[in-house]
């Protein structure tokens, strides 16, 4: 491989994508004086939940927070089982173990890295939740997921952190469940810096998730006749968010329909250059009824460990190609799961071999004309690279 060719270009993996819009939206709001529950986030909010099609949004300090909110909104704490997929980020079974509950992971598809819903199907007891993650933006299989939750009278909780504008059966991430919940670390689909946003179509469970992120007052600024006068009816934490975060999300939704289409198009070009590759499985943008949101591209290498990930992705490297890894365990392989639950290696076979041989790939709208073309002919050349 020629180093010296290839290094013509730098790609990293992702990039927020901020301009003067951005900064003018944050000295709009630093030039005044209202910094939280303001005007922004109202209508952050309401432009959001639009968006999305769902009837309310909560804004908050970011998805972990989104995620927690709606467990313990819906009352699940100790004794209660929730099932997280156990492959995803490490958020999604925090939230469970922030409620005192214990998460119950259950094993993924190997062609999408979504839940099974068969592994979910056949896992004894009571589950009192079930959060289905939209691994890298493609809907999980809803139906079955939802039929399931229906058997235990368990709530469902999307983690939709990765799947902003997916879809299944012609209806958005965030709109499948009790809850959604969305992640704008810089670089999602979308950023507020960091921030966070829940979904729901149950106005008293959004009411119920609002009045716990804000310290469990029983009525907010506006619904105060006496300035400072206020009750505390339940337990709540701080997980707002601020309105320089909200004001910097309203541009990046005005700004939406533009990066989406950049991604769907440079994932189509970046898997027909991939196409080719033998050697590697490009997980599906479309199964069934779901459509992604086409987070990444990510290359799945054989499962029998022939090709060795870390020299393709430092051949990458050296080629200016950003990669990433989603996610470099399976969730209860990960110390603190393993010395609390007593894990061990070969539970989640599936999950732990999308761990170890999996390449995340970017797509994002930061990429420049040619940049797929030119992924896609660097990986060629990595994984001719592996083969001597
Ligand atoms: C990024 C991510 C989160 C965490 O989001 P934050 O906003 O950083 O808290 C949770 N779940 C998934 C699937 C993610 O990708």
């Amino acid at each position: 491989m020629n180093d010296a060719a290839a290094a013509l270009r730098t790609i990293p993996f992702g990039r927020p994508m901020l301009d003067a819009a951005e900064r003018e939206a944050a000295l709009r709001v630093l030039s005044g004086t209202t910094l939280v529950h303001g005007p922004e986030s109202a209508a952050f909010e309401s432009e959001f939940a639009a968006r999305v099609g769902a009837a309310h949004a909560v804004s908050a300090s970011s998805c972990t927070a989104a995620l927690h909110l709606a467990l313990f909104a819906a009352g699940i704490g100790p004794g209660d089982r929730v099932a997280v997929p156990a492959m995803t980020h490490v958020a999604t079974a925090h939230a469970v173990e922030f409620c005192g509950a214990e998460p119950v992971f259950v094993d993924v598809e190997p062609d999408t890295g979504n839940m099974d819903p068969a592994a979910l199907d056949a896992v004894g007891g009571r589950l009192a939740a079930i959060m289905p993650v939209h691994y890298l933006g493609l809907p999980c299989d809803m139906d079955r997921i939802g039929a399931v939750a229906a058997r235990h009278g368990a709530i469902v909780v999307e983690d939709c952190a990765l799947a902003l504008d997916g879809t299944w059966d012609g209806r958005k991430a965030g709109t499948l469940g009790l809850a959604g919940c969305f992640s704008f670390y810089p670089i999602k689909h979308m950023t507020t810096l960091e921030g966070g946003v829940l979904t729901t179509d149950d106005a008293a469970f959004g009411e119920a998730v609002r009045r716990r992120k804000a310290f469990g007052y029983d009525r907010s600024h506006a619904e105060r006749t006496k300035p400072g006068i206020y009750d505390v009816t339940m337990l709540g934490y701080n997980y707002r968010m601020n309105e320089v975060a909200a004001a910097v999300g309203r541009t990046q939704l005005a700004k939406l329909d533009g990066f989406q289409a950049a991604r769907a198009a440079n994932f189509a070009r970046l898997a027909a250059a991939l196409a080719g590759e033998d050697a590697i499985t490009v997980m599906p943008a479309t199964k069934g009824k779901a459509r992604s949101s086409h987070y990444c591209l990510n290359a799945v290498l054989p499962r029998d460990g022939s090709i060795d990930r870390d020299l393709v992705v430092s051949s990458l490297k050296s080629a200016g190609v950003g990669t990433s890894v989603h996610y470099p365990s399976a969730v209860p392989l990960f110390t603190y799961y393993r010395d609390k639950y007593g894990y061990r290696p070969g539970q989640w076979p599936v999950a732990e071999w999308l761990a170890a041989q999996t390449i995340s790939l970017p797509v994002g709208p930061h990429l420049q004309p040619g940049d797929a073309e030119y992924i896609g002919s660097a990986v060629g050349r990595a994984l001719a690279a592996t083969r001597g």
